[in-house]
């Protein structure tokens, strides 16, 4: 069989039915190369923020499963126009949802993990010279519930099919041409780098960069996919690579600087200084399927054994851990809860600077410098992280990209509409 190529479209570039018709073309384009082609889509503009707000307007706490089915049709309508659009311009195709390829993930609704994913009715119609269009962000459980993969998750689905077919390279199309040194909408002279590693592009977009999806990197690593982003709009330009570090030329400790607006941060104050009330915290969030990013346990306070607990994780989250709280109050012994919404995660990534010293403290010195309170430090072997107040946010990302020499002489190119920030 010839050698296949997945290609991915996000929202903007399907955003209407003239962009659908343009994708078709860069379909063809890749089949003519001579490639059996899998295409994955997501829902057309902001169809999916679109949902999310008419669930709103039914009630606060929609039920996970009930907006998973309702999620989960954005991507419906996408899948068919374009295989209609490829049918229109001559090119054999089809259609299929995540029920109907088989995309088996775990039960946990809105942010579920791919389990499996059958590959043969895709290479039969692969087989017949068809394209196979298929819905990003979906899945099904194996009791046929559906699911979601959480936002931004179609790109998980490309990267997972790819991994599946066995497919030559799995290319992210987006409204940018590539991954830049930071978001280009946030510094306009940002770099677009030619190729990042699996590590550093899993640190910028676990960092907030959501230019692809943080499990869609930890796909491509599992399965040592080639991936490619690149633009829609620019098909000739051939966009960032994202490879195995060792294939690399490190220059510079700092690769990229991520921002994360997304979080909160919750401090659990005078908690009992005693083995296992962390694990009892921690544990009563794991089972909501909450996922915590920085932690920091204070020192003790010994004539009162007690500490202070402080974590960040996803706002979207918040109602869930504040009962999770209610729930370990008497364990924890806690006094009071303090809730922080306005607050960034900006992040410093680069492979380079491991094992050089100096890192840290230049990123502490440029805060400290704009008179940038530090909340919050996590570090990893190739990321700094820091929580800031979020009026200083933009500003931080731009000096650091500067102070860390990557700053491009010229103005990126950065095509569709501004995000909803
Ligand atoms: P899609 O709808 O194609 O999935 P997304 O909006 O999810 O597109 O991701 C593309 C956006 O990611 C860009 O428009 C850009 O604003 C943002 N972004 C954040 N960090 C980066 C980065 N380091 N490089 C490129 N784009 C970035
Ligand atoms: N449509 C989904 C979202 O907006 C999935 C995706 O676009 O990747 O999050
Ligand atoms: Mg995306």
């Amino acid at each position: 069989m010839k050698d296949i190529i997945v290609q991915k479209f996000g929202g903007t570039s399907v955003a209407d039915t003239d962009k659908i018709k343009n994708v078709a073309k860069a379909v063809i384009r890749e089949k003519n190369l001579g490639h059996n082609v899998v295409v994955v889509v997501s829902a057309m503009g902001h169809t999916t923020d679109i949902l999310m707000k008419l669930a709103g307007e039914i009630t606060s706490k929609p039920s996970s499963r009930e907006l998973d089915m309702l999620l989960s049709t954005g991507e419906g309508v996408s899948i068919a126009l374009l295989a209609m659009a490829l049918q229109e311009q001559g090119c054999d195709a089809v259609s299929m949802n995540a029920m109907q390829v088989g995309i088996i993930t775990e039960k946990v609704h809105t942010k579920a993990r791919i389990l499996d994913i059958k590959t043969d009715k895709i290479t039969k119609h692969l087989e017949e010279g068809k394209v196979v269009v298929i819905a990003g962000f979906q899945g099904i459980t194996d009791d046929f519930e559906i699911t979601t993969l959480g936002r931004g998750g179609s790109d998980t689905s490309a990267v997972a099919l790819a991994g599946v077919l066995k497919a030559k390279r799995c290319d992210i199309y987006t409204d940018v041409e590539g991954v830049y040194t930071t978001d280009p909408r946030i510094v306009p002279c940002a770099s677009k780098l030619a190729e990042i590693s699996y590590d550093e592009m899993m640190e910028l977009a676990s960092g907030g960069a959501n230019v692809l999806h943080p499990r869609a990197v930890e796909t491509a690593m599992t399965h040592n996919t080639p991936v490619r982003v690149r633009s829609t709009f620019k098909l000739d330009d051939i966009g960032t690579l994202i490879l195995g570090v060792d294939k690399m030329e490190i220059h510079k400790p700092v690769t990229g600087v991520a921002l994360d607006r997304e979080r909160i941060r919750i401090v659990v104050c005078d908690v009992q200084d005693n083995p296992g009330t962390a694990a009892i915290l921690f544990d009563g969030l794991a089972k909501e399927n909450i996922s915590v990013d920085m932690i920091i346990q204070s020192y003790a306070r010994k004539d009162l054994n007690t500490n202070d607990i402080a974590f960040t994780m996803e706002k979207a989250d918040l109602d869930k851990a504040m009962q999770v709280l209610r729930n370990v109050k008497l364990e924890l012994g806690y006094s009071r809860v303090f809730v922080d919404e306005k607050i960034a995660k900006i992040s410093i990534v680069g492979a380079g600077m491991v094992g050089r010293p100096g890192i840290a403290a230049k990123m502490f010195r440029t805060l400290a410098n704009l008179g940038i309170n530090i909340k919050m430090i996590a570090t990893s072997d190739i990321k700094i992280s820091c929580l800031v107040d979020i009026e200083k946010a933009d500003e931080a990302v731009s000096v650091l990209h500067s102070v860390f020499g990557l700053d491009s002489d010229e103005i990126a190119d950065v095509k569709g509409d501004l995000p909803n920030v």
